[in-house]
């Protein structure tokens, strides 16, 4: 079962119970909810002989969704896990339609504007805004972690390939196609340079294998400078023959060709390293292949989730994952700059947007609201969305509330720009 974070009095993070633990000290009042999402329980009174463990924060980072596993080393257990969704589209999406509301103002008889063009400078370092967001959602989550968990260490996927590591030449053939390290580690490479192809039929397979370009038994080397992705109808076709016999004599040069730059560096992943290493924690970065070979040696279904719990060499022999629900967390955003909705003339369509808080409340609270009478009576929990008249809407699981007075709200959760849900995150298509 996923763990209840606990923190002393003092909010010191202590070691994470069990939720029927939790539920034990909530109900004879010696603990109270410190936090929802997280769910951390604060005690009333210190322990007198806390033994807390060291846990290890892990990291999948990914395009779409990051992966997120608190893993006690000790004891193999998975305590916490979560999938965080970026908002990186939404951000860029964004973007684009102020950039074309300046554009379009530019053509317009509205005043003189001068076009303006090559003046702007991008400091080093620089990066898109989708990418920035999707690191600071990275960031504040491992924060939001450490403060409710005993992490004294984080293991980070940085890089998908461990170029030292293939480059060896006393890999042998047989360390391909079984599930070695080295193995891993080159197929994850041929993948990103055979762009996820067969290098003869272009077909993307699921099942890849990796062929010798000029066979092993006709002298040709196990460097990866020899080796192609193939599916398993083309190897099994191609048998003894050399690319070039095969029909394919511009395999043979491709093949010799490095992977290119832009493949192998992520910016992101290194833009976020450098921040996670201002956290003064110590960082293991581990590689994709090697977070591949963990996983699938022990027999782990591909998640984001099991895919951070399996990042990097320090990850246990026996990983006590099986009755972990993740936190799948997505992440929305504050608020709109925009001060009003226009029409698509560019006038305005509605009136001015109001505060932003309303008896206490902020839109995206998640609030319980107890009903006594009229036509929202009963019990709410969910979304709230405010109103200046103090009739707000909740939105639950089932259905929207409309018409629920501040007064009956209790608010659970302080909006903070991420949405929560429970439950199994879906399996990822292989590779
Ligand atoms: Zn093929």
């Amino acid at each position: 079962m996923q763990r209840v974070f606990v923190l002393s009095p003092e909010r010191t993070p202590l070691s994470p119970c069990r939720p029927a633990r939790a539920r034990w000290l909530l109900t004879h009042q010696k603990a109270a909810v410190f936090r929802r999402y997280p769910f951390t329980i604060i005690l009333k009174h210190a322990p007198l002989d806390a033994v807390v463990p060291v846990l290890r924060v892990k990291i999948d980072p990914g395009s779409t969704a990051t992966g997120m596993a608190v893993v006690n080393d000790g004891t193999g257990e998975v305590v916490w896990a979560a999938e965080l969704a970026h908002r990186g589209r939404h951000v860029k999406a964004n973007l684009d339609q102020r950039r074309s509301c300046r554009r379009s103002r530019r053509q317009r008889h509205t005043g003189y504007r001068p076009p303006r063009f090559d003046n702007r400078t991008r400091p080093t370092g620089w990066l898109p805004p989708s990418l920035v967001s999707r690191i600071q959602n990275v960031v504040t989550w491992v924060e939001r972690v450490r403060r409710c968990a005993p992490i004294a260490a984080i293991s980070f996927e940085l890089v998908r390939f461990d170029m030292q590591l293939i480059e060896q030449p006393d890999i042998t053939g047989i360390a391909y196609q079984k599930g070695t390290l080295a193995g891993w580690e080159v197929r994850e490479y041929l993948l990103l340079k055979w762009e996820y192809r067969c290098a003869y039929c272009q077909k993307q397979a699921t099942r890849w294998e990796v062929d010798h370009i000029t066979p092993r038994g006709r002298g040709g080397s196990n460097r990866v400078k020899n080796l192609a992705l193939a599916c398993h109808e083309c190897n099994q076709e191609k048998g003894d023959q050399t690319a070039a016999e095969y029909g394919h004599p511009d395999g043979q040069a491709e093949a010799g060709k490095p992977l290119k730059d832009a493949a192998a560096v992520n910016s992101t992943r290194w833009a976020l390293y450098e921040r996670l290493k201002q956290m003064g924690v110590p960082i293991e970065t581990g590689t994709g292949g090697r977070t591949k070979c963990n996983r699938t040696t022990r027999g782990i279904p591909k998640t984001h989730w099991l895919d951070a719990a399996c990042a990097g060499a320090s990850t246990p022999a026996r990983l006590r994952w099986q009755e972990v629900v993740p936190l799948l967390i997505t992440a929305q955003g504050w608020q709109r700059r925009q001060m009003c909705l226009v029409d698509s003339y560019g006038f305005p369509r509605t009136k001015a947007k109001g505060a932003s808080r309303v008896f206490g409340f902020k839109t995206g609270d998640i609030v319980k609201a107890i009903v006594p009478s009229g036509k929202p009576q009963g019990t709410h929990t969910g979304k709230v969305a405010i109103k200046a008249s103090g009739n707000f809407t909740i939105t639950t699981r089932q259905r929207a509330v409309p018409d629920v007075p501040y007064r009956y709200c209790r608010r659970l959760h302080r909006a903070d720009g991420y949405a929560y849900q429970k439950g199994a995150s879906a399996l990822l298509p292989h590779p």
